[in-house]
């Protein structure tokens, strides 16, 4: 029996531990232990913004229910933090004990990264957060976000990218007066070039929200406010802090292991330790600290085929991400390289823009390929250039119709339907789950959303396929024979 410690019970570490158990489900090739520092079960943390909005309880976003470790013979340890590995004796150090290992994974994520913005930490030292700022990462802060989100109360939301918008749009919709303060000229400015992040600016102050970019904040201030560095200030009883994320190293630094942005790993995600592994944001695996849950998910997977020996030589090879902003009223997706000028002498760059009506479409083509895109406020053509990208087809010649979602790239370039998706289009990105694996689940009898979730998962992570999903079990229902 081969004894595998998982440090870290989040996305990467519970789905880790559920990619055994499918493999190995009587527990009779794997023991696992399962080490998290939070005192909940698992949740899904991508949901967290829907949390801060409102829209799901934090019951809702769990992964597990209390039950789980008992019956999937995983031995679960909460509410205390993995403090030291010794690889000598191979062993990790929790509270006064230890616990033994054969093969030991860190699944110890990302921590936000908090600027050093006068007053927004305690003063005392141990790094916790000054009274009325929250940073924004774990299902306690959205407690602590939403217990001080009353209808009025004036919000700053320090960082203007993905994550910080996701919780401004949260907060608006709960009533509050938000601010976001970004320190660069145009919004998430890693994903969007300056005129789609104008756009969405422009979309979002329509929600409520304003900004201050190009501005740093400079001192906070309880009772006053947020001091920017330009002398102006900006009301704020609550600090939301959303400036980005870093890989958490700490315990591999110390065990010794390879580190750079995150654990160093290789394609059967091994760190410099053939004993230990890493998977999820705290990983970086050719060059790439992800933070996102595809990536860590497909880890999991991988690894867990190559702890059990269910498939020895199982390697990690990379995934394509596409950024998506979850926000309501608000649809927007990036993917590869955007940040090309429209007169690059290697590519192909097309744009298109309606500020008035929130729409904004950049693609950039290489070799006829999508080697990038930004599609705002036009969810068709999101679909269809997602689906070019992903499968590295031709783009239609038609650019036009594709930037405006009027040319999915179907087989008979017809009306996008169900039926017209090739099965190895993927339908749930966060599980990596085609259109083939759902019409096979579904003819082997898992003939609801519901069934098709807890067969292949789809639907499970950012949520964002379900009308998809949901799509394709009408079509498989409806072209069946009817009883006569
Ligand atoms: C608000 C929000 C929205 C997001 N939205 C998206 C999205 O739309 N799409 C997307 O793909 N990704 C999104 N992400 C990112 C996604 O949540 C992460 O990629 C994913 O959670 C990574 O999983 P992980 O297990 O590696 O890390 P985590 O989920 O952070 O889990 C790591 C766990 O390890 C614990 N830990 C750390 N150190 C120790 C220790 N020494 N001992 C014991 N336990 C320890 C941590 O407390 C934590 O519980 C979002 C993140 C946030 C915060």
């Amino acid at each position: 029996m081969r004894n595998v410690v998982v440090v870290g019970y989040g996305m990467a570490g519970a789905r880790l531990a559920d990619e055994i158990r499918r493999r190995d489900p009587g527990a009779d090739r794997v023991a696992v232990t399962v080490l998290g520092d939070e005192d909940h079960p698992a949740y899904n943390r991508v949901l967290l913004s829907s949390v801060v909005a409102g829209s799901l309880t934090a019951d809702a976003v769990r992964l597990h229910d209390a039950d789980w470790a008992a019956r999937r013979r995983v031995d679960l340890r909460l509410g205390e933090p993995v403090s030291k590995v010794d690889r000598t004796r191979r062993v990790v150090h929790v509270g006064d004990g230890e616990v033994p290992y054969d093969a030991l994974v860190l699944a110890t994520g990302a921590r936000s990264w908090v600027p050093p913005t006068e007053g927004l930490l305690d003063g005392d030292g141990d790094g916790a957060m000054a009274p009325g700022v929250v940073a924004f990462r774990s299902l306690d802060d959205c407690a602590l976000i939403v217990e001080k989100a009353s209808p009025g109360t004036p919000v700053a939301v320090i960082g203007g990218g993905l994550l910080g918008l996701e919780a401004a749009r949260g907060l608006a919709g709960r009533g509050c007066l938000v601010t976001v303060v970004h320190p660069v000229g145009h919004l998430m400015e890693r994903q969007l070039d300056p005129g789609a992040g104008r756009v969405l600016a422009r979309t979002l102050e329509g929600l409520g929200i304003e900004f201050r970019l190009g501005a740093l904040a400079g001192r906070y201030v309880p009772g006053e406010g947020l001091e920017l560095v330009d002398g102006t200030s900006v009301p704020a009883d609550l600090v939301v802090v959303s400036a980005g994320v870093r890989a958490e190293t700490a315990l591999a630094e110390q065990a010794g292991l390879e580190v750079d942005r995150g654990v160093l790993v290789d394609d059967a995600l091994r760190t410099s330790d053939p004993r230990v592994h890493a998977i999820g944001d705290c990983a970086q695996h050719v060059g790439t600290v992800s933070g996102l849950v595809q990536p860590a998910w497909e880890q999991a997977a991988v690894l867990a085929d190559r702890l059990t020996g269910a498939a020895p030589a199982a390697r990690y090879a990379g995934t394509t991400v596409v950024t998506r902003l979850k926000a309501r009223d608000v649809d927007l997706a990036a993917l590869g390289d955007v940040h090309v000028d429209v007169d690059c002498p290697d590519a192909e760059v097309l744009c298109f823009q309606d500020p008035a009506r929130g729409r904004y479409a950049k693609l950039v083509l290489r070799d006829d390929r999508v080697a990038g895109a930004i599609v705002l406020g036009a969810p068709d053509a999101a679909a269809a250039i997602t689906q070019l990208y992903d499968r590295g087809l031709a783009a239609p010649t038609d650019r036009l119709a594709l930037l405006l979602g009027r040319a999915l790239p179907t087989a008979g370039g017809g009306e996008a339907s169900p039926a017209d998706l090739p099965a190895s289009a993927l339908v749930c990105r966060c599980n990596t789950v085609s259109k083939g694996q759902l019409v096979g689940a579904w003819r082997a009898g898992a003939t609801t959303v519901s069934a098709l979730a807890e067969v292949t998962r789809a639907g499970t992570g950012c949520g964002g396929c379900r009308d998809a999903v949901c799509g394709i079990v009408d079509w498989l229902a409806a072209s069946q024979p009817q009883p006569a």
